[in-house]
């Protein structure tokens, strides 16, 4: 799963990927180049894998669901919007 962000210094957007493992920019800004996370960058490298590893197993999860004859319809939005809301949730702990 593609997730983008947004480089705090130079503000522009970029993929993830770009700046995890496999890339050649390990967890700097692939367009001004500035260390994201100075402080823990090996952590930081994982943790982008796993948050793209993870976004990928849960749309494939949901849309396996989705695909089979259930008899139910699963309410994508709110799950989204739940998903938002928890992951916001860990920011705001984050900060305080
Ligand atoms: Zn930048």
């Amino acid at each position: 799963m593609s997730i983008e962000a947004t480089c705090g210094t130079c503000k522009r957007k970029f993929l993830l990927e770009q700046i995890g493992p496999e890339s050649d920019n390990l967890g700097r800004c692939p367009f001004c180049g500035t260390r994201f996370g100075r402080h823990y960058t090996t952590v930081l490298v994982d943790a982008v894998k796993d948050a793209e590893v993870s976004g990928q197993r849960f749309v494939n999860a949901l849309g396996r669901l989705q695909g089979m004859e259930t008899g139910f319809e699963i309410d994508i939005d709110g799950a989204l919007e739940d998903t938002a809301e928890q992951i916001r949730a860990h920011e705001r702990k984050a900060a305080s």
